[in-house]
């Protein structure tokens, strides 16, 4: 039965002092760091999000636009975002306490300016995948953990992807390995993948089985 780690843009970008900080978001790092070293899974990946300097969720690309209300990107209703993890710069680099070598495979989103990508299997038009359900496919995983920053944005939108492109992977969120950034939206988001199907547990009980 191959297990992989799914870690979700564990990034500068997302944690205190990052440009679109998730409290609290670099104390997942210990419990990525923990899962990573046990032993416990076969195949580990870190989706990162790279973002051009233009990149079309950025509301200094919408003049007259505010950070974090609603406008439009290619016609679809879009969150504008402060600027964040733009390719090549610190803000994109994962945490520097990640245990990165440890790391099978990186998968980049968010890359076209036209389009944001939340999930890291595919961008939120869900036109064009970025083709980690195939490497998932192509390892034979048949379990699959995902943890990491943003519950209620890009690790909910990756774990419903997951039951969605992944028939028959069992799919579970890491609680402890999530933090949010909206504590309304974030019980919404949990809600939500556990009516998908998605079963939350926690590092302790993966660690203990
Ligand atoms: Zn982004």
């Amino acid at each position: 039965m191959t297990k992989a780690l799914l870690i979700i843009d564990l990034q500068n970008g997302f944690c205190p002092g990052g440009h679109l900080p998730v409290a609290e978001g670099d104390q997942v790092v210990p419990v990525a760091n923990r899962l990573m070293k046990s032993g416990h899974y076969d195949v580990i990946i870190a989706s990162q999000d790279w973002h051009p300097d233009n990149h079309g969720s950025f509301a200094s690309q919408h003049p007259g636009r505010k950070v974090f209300e609603l406008g439009e990107l290619s016609g679809k209703p879009q969150m504008m975002w402060p600027d964040h993890c733009i390719q090549g710069t610190q803000d994109a680099e994962f945490h520097p306490d990640l245990a990165v070598s440890l790391i099978d495979f990186v998968q980049r989103k968010g890359e076209d300016p036209a389009i944001d990508s939340y999930s890291a299997f595919r961008d939120n038009d869900k036109n064009a995948l970025t083709g980690l359900d195939r490497w998932l496919k192509d390892k034979g995983v048949r379990e699959l953990d995902i943890m990491g920053l943003a519950t209620d944005f890009c690790v909910k939108f990756s774990a419903l992807d997951a039951r969605n492109l992944l028939p028959g992977v069992s799919v579970r969120l890491i609680t402890d390995g999530c933090r949010g950034i909206d504590p309304q939206t974030v019980a919404a988001a949990i809600a939500e993948m556990t009516a998908a199907g998605v079963v939350p547990i926690t590092s302790d009980t993966i660690l203990s089985s």
